[in-house]
């Protein structure tokens, strides 16, 4: 069965391009029936943190890639490493390296002179077991001779000569093995089948191959996913803005959204834009992902996000807006509840976090009215529909969306005026600004209380 990884190294958040690289990992693994293993690649102990790696768990739940294994973390598994370097050892395919850092500077000074390609000369590869305590390193016996090949999902064959492949150092001198060396120990223990991974890593994968190759285990296949640029065409940075996945969670974007657009930046079904996360676990191949990089689009990403608010089960956008509503101090114990506010608001948010903010007035009372608004509709001649409706909503035995609305219908033939003229000193009353969903769904949501304490005040 298939069964791929997702393999971060925890030395900061989970930022955008990790997210693609997971999710299509994760997408190949569910189009597939197979399973999904998260593995946390610690080994760089000076630049892995408890909360990058806290960071990249919260970041894939937020976006609901789940894992059926793990997480693992490199720096349990040791042992098991040094025991593979034993048996490579024994067997001949790694040795000892005593060569000082002054003599590899040395060769690679000399080989730069004459315009060779650096590498490891091979110096301690056939030397006679020695008993000394100089420090050594070890090193993986590279083939000498022949090709390595392989399919990759994306960029097709690949072909590189042994040739040109020097004995990889598999352990430092203090004993601890390298990455490179580790990745290959994972993947065979962990049985995966398919590695996908970012573009950076495609130089080290007929090393990787070498190395599965002696230890006898199988060969994964590979996808290897280019880069995500920024909209100036450099490598996404920092300089772009939001780069970690919690970032774009905090800036009011649904996940949903956020996976629809990092599946479509680099990857196409036909010309359709908007996936399901079930459509894409259907039709996601590896064969489809492009071969040139993408560059980031924001705009469309927030385009995605207003279709999402707009078309989702107003109880999962919900959710999520409960995050920002705790985020922004907004109390919702008393109020309408948060499923008929998305239902209310989805017209107009573009974020989450936008949603939250012009939510306010539906759980608290403002202290003033925005003074533009109530120059306009709260003033002179505007105030007799006001007063009218208010009279007429006191009367309403329920406060039901059609007693509301055929209240303020009355006071506009009442009294001859477009129910405009009704509507917005309402609104402005009720919600303190000029804007709001239709008015009758405000005052609706806003509550029979609420409303009528706003409506005298603004008419004080
Ligand atoms: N730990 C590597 C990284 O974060 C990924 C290695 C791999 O997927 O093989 O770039």
């Amino acid at each position: 069965t298939t069964k791929t990884r997702f393999a971060p190294s925890p030395t900061g958040f989970l930022h955008v391009g990790g997210a693609r690289t997971a999710l299509y990992s994760w997408l190949y693994a569910r189009a597939n029936s197979g399973e999904f293993v998260l593995r946390i690649e610690d080994t760089d102990i000076e630049r892995s943190t408890p909360e990058a790696c806290q960071a990249i768990l919260d970041g894939m739940e937020w976006l609901g890639l789940n894992w059926e294994q793990g997480p693992f973390y490199q720096t349990k598994r040791f042992d098991r490493y040094n025991e593979i370097i034993a048996q490579m050892l024994e067997k001949g395919s790694a040795y000892k390296c005593y060569c000082s850092r002054d003599r590899i500077e040395k060769m690679r000074e000399e080989q730069a002179e004459k315009g060779l390609s650096q590498k490891y000369d091979a110096c301690c590869r056939d030397l006679a077991p020695r008993n000394t305590d100089e420090p050594f390193v070890i090193r993986f016996k590279n083939p000498t001779e022949g090709t390595v090949v392989f399919d990759d999902h994306v960029r097709g064959r690949i072909e590189i000569a042994n040739a040109e492949l020097d004995d990889l150092i598999i352990a430092r001198t203090e004993g601890t093995p390298t990455y490179n060396f580790c990745v290959v120990v994972d993947d065979w223990d962990m049985g995966i089948t398919c590695v996908v991974r970012g573009e950076d890593h495609i130089n080290n994968t007929p090393r990787q191959i070498n190395i599965l190759k002696a230890l006898g285990a199988p060969i994964p296949e590979y996808a290897h996913v280019a880069m995500i640029l920024g909209d100036d065409g450099a490598k996404l940075s920092k300089r772009h803005g939001a780069v970690g996945v919690m970032q774009y969670r905090d800036d009011g974007f649904l996940p949903e959204a956020l996976l629809n657009y990092l599946v479509r930046l680099g990857w196409s079904h036909g010309d359709q834009e908007i996936f399901s996360i079930e459509e894409m676990k259907q039709l996601f191949k590896l064969e489809d992902i492009n071969k040139a990089a993408s560059a980031f689009n924001t705009d469309k990403l927030i385009w995605l996000n207003q279709h999402y608010i707009k078309n989702l089960d107003p109880v999962d956008v919900a959710k999520q807006l409960e995050w920002h509503m705790t985020d922004q101090n907004i109390d919702t114990s008393n109020g309408p509840a948060l499923p008929d506010v998305v239902t209310a608001l989805s017209e107009r948010a573009k974020t989450l976090k936008e949603m939250a903010a012009s939510s306010r007035y539906f759980f608290e009372d403002f202290a003033e009215f925005d003074a533009t608004a109530a120059k306009k509709h709260l003033r002179g001649v505007a105030m007799e529909p006001l007063q009218l409706v208010q009279k007429k909503l006191a009367e309403l035995n329920e406060w039901t969306l059609e007693g509301i609305h055929q209240a303020i219908e009355d006071t506009a033939s009442e009294l001859e005026v477009g129910m405009g003229k009704v509507g917005m000193p309402l609104r402005v009353a009720v919600t303190g600004a000029g804007m709001s969903p239709a008015v009758d769904l405000t005052l609706f949501l806003v509550g029979k209380a609420r409303c009528e304490q706003r409506i005298s005040k603004a008419i004080e």
